[in-house]
């Protein structure tokens, strides 16, 4: 556009510079290539929309809003002529602070990341995600005037022509606007298609067909007209009566004869274009039509009206519900977790309460647990009072039933995306930590959310499997669920805790999610199977006569190893026992059944904020289970005969240290366990440590055994 061809700012108009962000999206908006200018219709129609929200929800309470201008409604006037599009509604409308504040000077957050995701490549259509939809009306328009009546304010007219700077003045000459917002468009030469009545239908019935508030559009229509011939004669003699009375003064009719005549009825049809307001949406809300109308195409459009998803959901759940009370929902799961979705602040709520479809809350988190936060939908309510607040909201026993309700239905709709393994797939990665949160937290669904659980397991380790599969293929013998926690599926693949367990084809399921440790506490059992970690203490392997006899055995050749083991260890282990579960490795550290796991330690130390001292006493004592048919454990009983060897305490340690590492634990003292093996090494390498005292001297003293001289290990030989 030419400077010359710019409408003029009034001498009253005060100027303002755009923030230097928003300077940045402008720029970014009209200069990059982008082919599909669509979006910036529904991103108008959706900012009316919540102006509309804002009123209506207002009036509730305040009735004198709607004195003047008591409909809610959304116009779209196409102006050939001088190349305009006009949206207007009939919603809440601006005052000079909210222009000045929402349209140029305070960046949203969004803003920056808005840039930095086109940067990186996203769709343009994304906009309305990041809070910034207005300025995409710069996608098809040159010039942009917002002319607003706030009812704290007066008539108002914000324009710009993007650049760097806009300007707000006070609209005195304009037509009135009784409430609400007109946003004009001046439209670029080569977008003069969204004038067209065509093209608008189209876009409204594609991006906004369920806004709820009535979209029009100004059509012209030619009309065919019945004028009355008689009349129009009559009009026209008595026209030319007057010219010829004009003209011939003295040339007298009979006029009382011409009045007697029978009037006839003769008519005649002319053309006339008008211009008329079409409907154009359907308006009715999704909700209350009934689901096995609605195509999947018309979910998706509503599910994207809701989100702001640029992608279709994966699921939905759309029932009524009629009872002691009377809702209907619709219910989205989407096909990825906000990137936001933990964060510790920040409630993610995405369900809208409407009463008797009426907006009444955006984001209403009574109605959702926090675990099912990520899932987005509607709920109308017959029941609930309109002018209802947020407080009273949450001692609503109205609202508990519809949460509850809400959370069976959830449940049911992510059962049905199981039906189909590669959806439930996608289902499971982006929302797995949800389902466990709700098997911690929830105790009246725990059971039906375990059905939902997945794992890898020593037989499917590729590929996940359900507690139901795991039950349908247990040992006819086998009682409980057996289960192995770790830090991920390569640590725990090849525990020694699993030796035997594998050798009796005894399958174990890999938890290796660090939010398992706390659900598995919670879930305890399944369909009556008790859940047992094989890293705990009391793992009863299932046993033959034969194994049990051998067992009882091998505890009496061995008690006075244990014995002699745990006077060495003294307080690092509550006791030494025969193992049942260890087959090719000498022995593993197990903890006490109710306390923490070695993966929960793990878990618990990685905690910043946890405080060190609570540490000591919730970390579970470590039982050492030795496996008596191990070489080792052969020769620590011979040296057991003769007490006064020297090297047993220096081998028991290191036993005790490696089995923390197998076992999943984490060294107390790694410099002492360092000094041990480099004393194995100088024993291998065959150094005298004698002759490098210095060295030596370096070492700090064994634990078990703070006496212990530097070369004892010498006698190993
Ligand atoms: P968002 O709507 O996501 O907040 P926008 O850039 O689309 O971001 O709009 C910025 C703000 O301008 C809105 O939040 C709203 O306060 C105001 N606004 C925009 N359009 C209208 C309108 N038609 N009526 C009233 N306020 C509006």
């Amino acid at each position: 556009m030419s400077t010359e061809e710019k409408p003029e700012v009034p001498v009253d108009a005060k100027n303002y510079k755009f923030r230097a962000e928003i300077n940045q999206l402008l720029s970014l908006i009209i200069n990059t290539f982008y082919s599909n200018k669509d979006i910036f219709l529904r991103e108008l129609i959706s900012n009316a929309s919540d102006a509309l929200d804002k009123v209506r929800y207002q009036s509730l309470t305040d009735k004198s809003l709607l004195e003047e201008e008591p409909r809610f409604e959304i116009r779209l006037i196409p102006d050939k002529v001088n190349k305009v599009l006009h949206i207007c509604d009939t919603g809440i409308g601006m005052t000079e602070s909210d222009l000045v504040n929402n349209l140029g000077t305070i960046a949203s957050s969004g803003t920056k990341a808005f840039m930095e995701a086109i940067q990186a490549g996203a769709d343009v259509s994304m906009i309305g995600q990041f809070g910034v939809g207005f300025y995409s009306a710069y996608l098809v328009a040159q010039n942009v005037m917002v002319t607003t009546k706030h009812h704290d304010d007066v008539q108002l007219v914000w324009e710009s022509a993007a650049g760097d700077s806009f300007s707000i003045r006070e609209d005195k000459e304009g037509e009135r606007i009784p409430r609400g917002t007109r946003i004009s468009l001046f439209l670029k030469d080569d977008m003069l298609d969204y004038l067209e009545e065509r093209k608008l239908k189209e876009l409204v019935k594609k991006h906004s067909e369920f806004i709820a508030y009535p979209i029009s559009l100004q059509v012209e229509k030619t009309v065919e007209k019945e004028v009355e011939e008689e009349e129009e004669e009559e009009e026209k003699k008595e026209e030319e009566k007057k010219e010829g009375e004009e003209e011939k003064k003295d040339d007298e009719e009979p006029k009382v004869e011409e009045e007697q005549k029978p009037k006839e009825k003769k008519t005649r049809k002319i053309k006339e274009v008008v211009h008329e307001y079409e409907q154009i949406n359907k308006m009715k809300a999704i909700w209350m039509r009934k689901p096995e109308e609605i195509t999947k195409e018309e979910y998706a459009a509503f599910y994207k009206s809701i989100s702001n998803d640029w992608e279709d959901h994966l699921a939905v759940k759309h029932f009524f519900f009629e009872g002691s009370l009377e809702f209907r929902a619709v219910l989205f799961t989407p096909r990825r977790a906000p990137f936001d979705m933990f964060e510790t602040k920040k409630k993610n709520t995405n369900i809208k309460l409407y009463v008797r479809r009426v907006l009444i809350m955006e984001n209403c988190d009574d109605l959702i647990p926090e675990y099912l936060g990520f899932i987005r939908g509607v709920v109308d309510s017959e029941d609930l009072p309109l002018n209802i607040s947020r407080e009273t909201l949450q001692q609503n026993k109205i609202m508990k039933v519809i949460k509850k309700n809400i959370v069976k239905k959830c449940i049911e709709m992510f059962n049905d995306i199981a039906e189909n393994k590669e959806d439930y797939q996608k289902f499971y990665e982006a929302f797995s930590k949800n389902i466990k949160l709700g098997i911690h937290e929830d105790a009246d669904n725990r059971a039906k959310l375990a059905e939902l659980l997945r794992y890898c397991s020593t037989k499917s380790p590729d590929e996940l499997i359900s507690l139901k599969d795991y039950v349908a293929r247990m040992k006819p013998e086998q009682k409980n669920i057996y289960y192995i926690t770790g830090e991920s599926k390569e640590a725990v693949r090849d525990s020694p805790f699993l030796e035997r367990l594998k050798r009796k084809d005894l399958e174990v399921l890999f938890m290796v999610d660090p939010i398992d440790e706390y659900s598995v506490q919670q879930l305890k059992d399944y369909e009556g199977k008790k859940l047992v970690c094989v890293t705990k203490e009391g793992l009863e392997i299932e046993e033959t006569e034969e194994e049990k006899k051998r067992r009882e055995e091998m505890a009496a050749a061995n008690e006075n190893l244990c014995k002699v083991m745990k006077d060495i260890l003294g307080e690092k282990v509550e006791k030494v026992t025969i193992s049942s579960r260890v087959v090719d490795s000498p022995c593993v550290l197990v903890t006490n059944e109710y306390g923490w796991s070695a993966n929960m330690e793990r878990i618990m130390k990685a905690q910043a904020l946890r405080d060190a001292s609570s540490f000591s006493y919730m970390a579970s004592k470590k039982i050492m289970e030795i496996n008596p048919d191990h070489p080792i454990m052969a020769e620590l009983r011979k040296k057991c005969d003769n007490p006064a060897d020297a090297t047993l305490k220096d081998l028991v340690m290191m036993l005790y240290e490696t089995a923390l590492l197998q076992s999943g634990f984490s060294l107390e003292d790694s410099s002492s366990f360092a000094s041990r093996i480099h004393r194995m090494i100088k024993l291998g390498l065959s150094i005298d440590d004698t002759s490098d005292s210095s060295d030596a001297s370096d070492l700090p003293p064994l634990e078990a055994d703070a006496s212990a001289e530097p070369g004892e290990m010498e006698q190993v030989d």
